[in-house]
């Protein structure tokens, strides 16, 4: 393809004029691999074509959302219809109670949810609802974790424990990011630590249970044991952030996968986002009844949008979760993903290439390592030269994985076992070229 002809390459040019770096989320503009981002035309199924025309398989998916697929029929009909009702009121409807209630239904660490537009909106209320409900400031993280982007958490470990985070972002005042502590994610000597000096303070700790946004990273069980004995102890509030993994990992979100090793386990706080939405801006954050109920109009913690249980959001979202919610939707799609992952292992072993790679429900990571990285500082010792002559690899094949070496991917229920093997067919070249960079 000649540059004259190259459509994708004419529309990034043209974007690059009218929106800063021709994308709405800095990721999508290829940084990191090099190359030029491929505008989406259409999508159906597992697949998407690109403004060349180009069948891509696609393993981002909307960055999660798209568990079904693109363009399910169901979830298709569901907003067809409620766009014929009408857009957006700012007045309730049922539809948001139907998806309040399925919500609800689905994980039990939850009486009550309230609806948002994105996950980094309902992140950012958990943390407002958290300090308002302990009447505490101070919030701690792990590094690797993505909470969105709400100032509080564009925060970096400052030096020590003692002193509190730095921020990753021009724009967030030093005051604002002196709230949050950054701790090593899997490093239970510096949690204890940490709470021992600080716990007092601590209105809650934010974590994503399997950290999607450093590829795949699970936290350990007697990790998250401690996480949960140590808010207990110290009042402070345990808030997952399930924007990636719930409704995705499983049915009932990473927490039920904790739930099956410690019996009784539950967050105080969850976070949802991408699959509840289907695709839609829809987001949502929820809990026990005493601490939702902080919330305005019943409680003093202030929180609002204009656009939030938008009706056609709702309805995308609420036919989405009906769909995964029949029985054998989690075993199908777990069985897709580690069948994907089991071949890519093959593929890179046969090719004498370093891989490692883990998946739960319909979400995965690899790493050209040679064991699963733990925390952050592992994850970063990947190669990015090698990740990126893999990724450009998979591409030219018509495999699209996320632009990035720290982004997990993600299956759908419309990946059929001839997609996969495509897949696993075009990592067996690109894995070719990696013996030889
Ligand atoms: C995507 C993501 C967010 C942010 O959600 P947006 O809808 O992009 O604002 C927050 N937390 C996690 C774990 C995510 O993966």
């Amino acid at each position: 393809m000649t540059p004259s002809t190259d459509r994708n390459l004419a529309l990034f040019e043209r974007a690059r004029q009218a929106i800063p770096g021709g994308v709405n989320s800095p990721v999508r503009a290829f940084r990191a691999v090099g190359g030029t981002p491929r505008f989406v035309q259409r999508a159906e199924g597992a697949y998407f074509w690109d403004a060349n025309g180009r069948r891509h398989i696609d393993y981002i998916g909307s960055w999660g959302p798209m568990i079904l697929g693109h363009g399910h029929p169901a979830v298709v009909e569901a907003v067809q219809q409620a766009v014929l009702e009408g857009f957006s009121y700012g007045a309730p409807t049922e539809c948001e109670i139907e998806l309040a209630e399925e919500i609800l239904a689905l994980v039990p660490s939850m009486d009550m949810v309230r609806l948002v537009s994105s996950g980094t909106e309902a992140a950012m209320s958990a943390i407002r609802l958290a300090r308002g409900a302990t009447g505490r400031s101070k919030l701690i993280k792990f590094e690797g974790c993505y909470h969105g982007h709400a100032d509080a958490l564009l925060v970096k470990a400052g030096s020590g424990l003692a002193t509190f985070g730095n921020p990753t972002s021009a724009g967030v005042p030093p005051e604002v990011a002196q709230h949050t502590l950054v701790l090593e994610y899997n490093n239970i000597a510096q949690l204890e630590e940490a709470f021992a000096l600080h716990g007092a303070q601590v209105a809650c700790l934010m974590i994503e249970p399997i950290a999607g946004n450093m590829n795949f990273v699970r936290a350990s069980v007697p990790f998250m044991q401690r996480c949960r004995e140590l808010c207990t102890e110290h009042g402070a509030l345990l808030v997952f952030d399930e924007v990636m993994t719930g409704f995705r990992v499983a049915l009932g979100g990473a927490q039920s996968v904790y739930a099956a090793a410690l019996p009784g386990f539950r967050p105080d706080l969850t976070v949802m986002g991408k699959v509840i939405g289907g695709g839609m801006p829809l987001a949502a954050f929820g809990g026990p009844r005493a601490i939702m109920e902080q919330l305005a109009p019943l409680g003093p913690v202030y929180q609002a949008g204009t656009l939030s249980g938008n009706p056609v959001a709702t309805a995308c979202g609420l036919a989405t979760l009906r769909e995964i919610r029949k029985p054998g939707f989690f075993e199908a799609l777990s069985a897709s993903t580690r069948s994907l992952v089991d071949g890519l292992t093959t593929a890179a072993r046969e090719a004498g290439v370093a891989f490692c790679a883990d998946c739960e429900g319909g979400m995965f990571g690899f790493f050209l390592l040679e064991a699963l990285p733990q925390n952050y500082p592992a994850v970063m010792k990947s190669d990015a030269a090698r990740f990126n002559t893999l990724f450009h690899g998979l591409l030219d094949r018509g495999v699209y994985i996320a632009p990035a070496l720290y982004e997990a991917g993600f299956v759908s229920a419309a990946h059929s076992q001839a997609d996969l093997a495509e897949t696993v067919e075009a990592a067996r070249e690109a894995f070719r070229l990696l013996r030889f960079s």
